[in-house]
């Protein structure tokens, strides 16, 4: 068993790796296959399935393929958000030394420098700002923090935090990465992807969302997304938020259906939310905003669209664009529901 905290992401796209992990007869892969395979079906529904396996790093890396073939983005954002905080856990656990911190953060792909003396880290800024905008706080910000030599100066949480971040950005980028034809290849024997689908579709957003005549199912990407990491606790950064806001109203949801959807948030705050809510919809402001231009969610790392095939053409500029396409595209076979303000 590889403890998570051994993870490396350019495993997830190590094809010798992986046909190891989903083919070999070792008792250990296969452990390592049922132990990925329980924790998917617990992600989807804990109140049906048995208390979540002990994970590893050869668990997460087969849980990992097989969502690549479940292609659902909420459900593979819950699973990493789920080793996420494991991975931050133990990272945590006072067992570890300062070099052993610094070792692990090495093997994901970070490079801090452990000083035993102060017992703090030093991490190249560039590092820092890739991860510390998914974190919200002041004390996350690069102009709250001390430097040294041009290293960001970290105690061992901030440096947990970051190194969680860090996983979830490289995991997500990894399963991403991986090409259709690869997928094909190392899934082929696995006969319950579709059943994981089916019992995702019914059961697995039950009773989170009731978008009214508003038609979740054509959002894009990034929408998912960030609906998804709000409802798995992440304290969405600024511009994400903005960006729902804008488009929920956009697309026709009402101002109140929008202020329950936040309340899916752990850490959900009425009044804040309301506030926000009534700004960008032009309540308060007297301005109805739009969400930004695609162009603009991608330099700020909020663009999520992977291998989604409408996202990926040259023409598509804008969150709207997509949704009015998919929407001409429903109505054209039929299944339209009509979008309206109560
Ligand atoms: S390409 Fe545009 S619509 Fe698609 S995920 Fe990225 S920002 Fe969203």
């Amino acid at each position: 068993m590889i403890p998570l905290y051994n993870f490396q992401p350019e495993k997830v796209k190590d094809l010798s790796e992986i046909e190891k992990i989903f083919r070999s007869h070792d008792p250990a892969m296969a452990e390592a296959r049922k132990k990925g395979q329980d924790i998917i079906y617990y992600l989807i529904d804990p109140e049906k399935n048995d208390a979540p396996p002990a994970v590893d790093c050869n668990s997460y890396y087969y849980s990992l393929w097989v969502l690549k073939g479940v292609n659902e983005n909420p459900l593979l954002t819950r699973t990493v958000n789920y080793h996420r905080d494991i991975l931050e856990g133990l990272i945590m656990d006072e067992k570890l030394d300062g070099e052993d911190i610094e070792s692990y953060a090495r093997s994901m792909g970070l490079s801090p420098d452990f000083d035993p003396v102060r017992e703090l880290f030093y991490l190249p800024v560039d590092q820092f700002v890739s991860c510390n905008s998914r974190l919200s706080g002041s004390r996350y910000r690069l102009s709250y923090q001390l430097f040294r030599e041009g290293k960001v100066i970290l105690n061992r949480e901030t440096l947990a935090k970051i190194m969680r971040e860090f996983f979830v950005i490289r995991s997500i980028r990894a399963v991403h990465d991986i090409s259709e034809e690869s997928a094909l290849q190392i899934l082929q024997d696995i006969d319950y992807i579709d059943s994981l689908k089916e019992l995702y579709r019914v059961v697995g957003s039950r009773g989170v969302l009731d978008l009214g005549s508003v038609d979740f199912k054509i959002f894009p990407p990034c929408m998912n997304e960030y609906i998804s990491q709000m409802r798995d606790g992440v304290n969405l950064p600024h511009m994400a938020r903005f960006t729902m806001v804008s488009f929920l109203n956009k697309v026709g949801m009402t101002r109140d259906d929008i202020i329950a959807l936040f309340k899916t948030a752990p850490d959900f705050n009425e009044r804040m939310t309301t506030y926000q809510v009534d700004h960008v919809t032009g309540n308060i402001s007297g301005t109805e905003y739009s969400p930004p231009k695609c162009s603009v969610l991608q330099s700020n790392h909020l663009c999520y669209k992977g291998d989604d095939r409408l996202c990926n053409q040259e023409w598509l500029k804008h969150p709207l664009q997509y949704y009015s396409i998919k929407k001409r595209d429903m109505i054209r076979q039929g299944g339209v529901q009509t979008s309206s303000k109560r």
